[in-house]
Order: structure tokens, then C-alpha cells, then sequence
């Protein structure tokens, strides 16, 4: 009965806190987004891991369920990519930011060019071996994966380690 009680307290500690996670993630690399309210919940989505949308007066992140127990750099490299988005986008202004949504929806090349811009704000802000666990773990599950590649990742942690 005691082990009962031990293994519960055991899969709560490992549940990932995605609150805690994004303070450190915005407080580490994203400090422009201190006074940005940003809500965040486990949902489970579609061939995706992590989605990001505007909500309220500020943003909504919605992680997979399938990552409440990975390994937290799972998560922090995922976040770390969402947060990069909420960066650009506040840069839009209202029509901008409709024009920016529709051209991200109906153009393959846009949506590739925009999320290695994204990634490569991830890199800049030194967040760069946490998106290679990330990209690691969404390669190992067979989702097909935007921005850049595994190898560039790499190659550019390589280069400026
Ligand atoms: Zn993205």
C-alpha cells in the first residue's frame, strides 16, 4: 500500500509544468515577452506537438498531451519555438497579422520560410540545443517536421559551441 502512495507522488513530480517552463524559457531567452500574458494547457492535437494561437490579451499555447512525462527539454525546446512565433507576431499590426495567417495557410513556401526564421530566433537566442532535443523527438515519432532540419541544427550548435 505504501508503494501506492509513493509511485502517485512519482508521476506528479514528473508531470511537466508548463507554467514553470515557460518562466524560465521567457526569463532565459524571450524577455521582451515578460509583461505578455501567455495561458498554457495540455490538449491533444492532431499530428502536431505544440500550437499557438492569440487569445484574450495576449496567447494561447497548447502542448500535446503526449508530452506531460518527456524529457523537459522536449518541452523548453518546443516552447522555446512557440515563444519565437508570439515575437514575430507582435511585430503585425492587426492587417498584417491577418495578411501574415493567410499567406502562412496557403503558401507551402511561406509557412517553410517563416517557421526557419522562427527556428533561427530559437538558435540566435542561445536555445539552440533544447530545439535539437525537441526536433529529435518529434523525427523519432515520424511526424514530418518544419523549419530547420535536424542536421542544420547541428551543424550551427557545432559551429558556435
Ligand atoms: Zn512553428
Amino acid at each position: 500500500m505504501g508503494d501506492t502512495f509513493i509511485n502517485s507522488g512519482f508521476t506528479l513530480s514528473l508531470m511537466n509544468n508548463l507554467d514553470a517552463i515557460r518562466d524560465e524559457v521567457v526569463g532565459y531567452a524571450f524577455p521582451e515577452l515578460i509583461r505578455i500574458p501567455i495561458e498554457l494547457d495540455y490538449e491533444s492535437i492532431d499530428r502536431a506537438f505544440l500550437r499557438m494561437l492569440p487569445y484574450g490579451e495576449g496567447y494561447f499555447i497548447g502542448v500535446d498531451t503526449g508530452m506531460k512525462d518527456v524529457n523537459p527539454n522536449v518541452v523548453r525546446g518546443g516552447m522555446a519555438h512557440e515563444l519565437a512565433h508570439i515575437v514575430f507576431d507582435l511585430e503585425l499590426s492587426f492587417i498584417g497579422r491577418l495578411i501574415d495567417g493567410l499567406r502562412y495557410n496557403v503558401s507551402p513556401f511561406y509557412k517553410s520560410y517563416l517557421e526557419k526564421k522562427t527556428d533561427n530566433l530559437v538558435l540566435e537566442r542561445d536555445m539552440g540545443p533544447e530545439l535539437l532535443v525537441f526536433k529529435n523527438y518529434v523525427k523519432k515519432t515520424g511526424c514530418t517536421m518544419s523549419g530547420i532540419s535536424v542536421k542544420k541544427t547541428k551543424r550551427y550548435l557545432k559551429r558556435n559551441s
